[in-house]
């Protein structure tokens, strides 16, 4: 009886998964398939404890759907999943491919330590998998929008269907999962396949036609709030794009859009992994960050929603309290970090990925990247955010403030985005300003320009 073995990683469901039906043909009629995770101490330890406890509830979800055959082992790839291949004899080892840096390196590995067992690669988390599109001259891609014109030109297949009955393999030893972290009060969406595909669903009737409108708004619910269900590929993006196939028109386009930037980035860091860490414009090597105990203090008030300035104090205490932050607010926080306390991107990227929910390395540290001006296809390096003139347009009613920063909630409209003007003062216990914008704009502007010009 032929036995294969289903390596889940990022693909923490059963329908439109590709990787699923391969091994499942691959099994035949008379086989079976093993569907396996490994807890790898390389992607547990800094994954930060949001990611953690919805990725244990994602694998008890997946585990309620297999019955209870998913095995679960703890270690090094490298060492347990040959192992297990060789424990059932398995003939194969089926997987979605992983391009990031350390995933290709792990996957190398594995290959290496199965010998003469095929580790089959079918599907990726993306909708086009990264390194498929190129320019004419076979280059990558540099500048996001070309890149778009050309993703949307490749086109992608449609989702693959949802396999009746697979020949599932149980009865196997199984490791416990580790305990699940203690999240305090932080609120996390409800992990799993179904609960993804309902937040679609809910998203795509009810709110997908106002996105193009809405999707810059932190106050309103304008954004569909399933990046942490991609990540770990409770959903794959080609089953959302089929369904806004069907949509169309201009609210559909837009979404698309957004998931053309999440494929974007990862083809960038398939092309230049080493951008995970570096600058990807690599003059910008040569930019001068602060450090030391002055840039320590002020990053610790960055980290703790107590700058003085609204709506980043928002966006940070959303972070802490969420796990996930609005795009715009990501901007913004960025930028300040970045900008007004000139602190290297890089570490406000690793703070991101231990606290979000949805941390992934492409979309976040390229993201940074953009903000920082040291990425693709960079807002200019002369583009500082005000984070005051930014909350005022996006934030208007200063709703979304008021929901994360209670000290603010009786500053009347007008203030609230700059408390320091109002004629009451500050309210008691929310901190002046850290920082005045209009000169720190001026001093990162210097330090880049002398980058420029060196
Ligand atoms: C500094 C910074 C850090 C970021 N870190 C992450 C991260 O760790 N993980 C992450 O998934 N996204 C990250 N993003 C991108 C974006 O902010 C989030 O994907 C988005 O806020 C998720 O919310 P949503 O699902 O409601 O988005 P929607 O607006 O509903 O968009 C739908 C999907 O498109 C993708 N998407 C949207 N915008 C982007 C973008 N700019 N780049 C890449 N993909 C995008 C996401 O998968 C998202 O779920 C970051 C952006 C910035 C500026």
């Amino acid at each position: 009886m032929p036995t294969v073995l289903l390596w889940f990683r990022r693909d923490l469901r059963l329908a439109d998964h590709p990787a699923l039906l391969a091994a499942r043909d691959a099994a035949g009629p008379d086989g079976a398939v093993l569907p396996l995770f490994v807890f790898d101490d390389r992607l547990w330890g800094p994954s930060g404890d949001p990611r953690r406890a919805f990725l244990l509830d994602c694998l008890a979800d997946l585990s309620d759907q297999l019955d209870g055959a998913l095995v679960l082992r703890h270690g090094d790839p490298a060492r347990v999943v040959p192992a297990l291949a060789r424990e059932v004899g398995a003939t194969g080892v089926h997987v979605s491919a992983d391009t990031g840096p350390y995933g290709r390196q792990r996957d190398a590995a594995v290959e290496r330590a199965l010998g003469d067992v095929p580790l089959e690669r079918t599907g990726s988390p993306y909708a086009v998998t990264p390194g498929r599109v190129t320019k004419g001259d076979g280059t990558p891609f540099r500048v996001f929008s070309p890149f778009a014109r050309a993703w949307r030109a490749h086109g992608w297949r449609a989702p693959a269907p949802r396999p009746r009955t697979v020949p599932w393999l149980t009865g196997l030893r199984a490791d416990a999962p580790p305990p699940a972290p203690d999240l305090g009060g932080v609120r996390l969406p409800p992990a799993g396949e179904a609960a993804a595909r309902a937040a679609w669903r809910r998203f795509r009737d009810e709110r997908l036609a106002g996105y193009a409108d809405t999707r810059n708004t932190p106050g309103t619910d304008g954004t569909s709030q399933l990046s942490a269900y991609l990540k770990y590929g409770c959903l794959h993006p080609r089953t959302l794009l089929g369904d806004l196939a069907e949509v169309g028109g201009a609210a559909a386009d837009a979404y698309a859009n957004e998931l053309a930037w999440r494929d974007f980035y990862a083809d960038v860091l398939w092309h230049r992994p080493e951008t995970h860490r570096e600058p990807y414009d690599r003059r910008m090597a040569a930019m001068r960050y602060d450090t030391g105990p002055d840039a320590d203090e002020r990053f610790a008030a960055w980290a703790a929603g107590r700058t003085g300035y609204p709506v980043v104090d928002a966006g940070m205490r959303q972070l802490l309290g969420e796990a996930w932050v609005h795009n715009r607010v990501r901007m913004i926080v960025a930028s300040f970090l970045v900008k007004d306390l000139h602190v290297d991107w890089w570490r406000g990227a690793r703070h991101f990925l231990a606290h979000l929910v949805d941390g992934d390395l492409a979309s976040n540290n390229h993201g940074w990247q953009w903000v920082a001006g040291t990425g693709t296809d960079a807002s200019p390096y002369y583009r500082v955010f005000n984070p005051v003139t930014q909350g005022e347009k996006f934030d208007p009613d200063g709703e979304y403030v008021r929901r994360w920063v209670p000290e603010l909630r009786d500053v009347p409209r007008r203030y609230v985005h700059r408390p320091w003007d109002s004629p009451d003062g500050v309210p008691e216990g929310y901190p002046l300003p850290i920082v005045d914008h209009a000169e720190e704009r001026h001093v990162a502007l210097d330090r880049y320009e002398r980058v420029r010009r060196a």
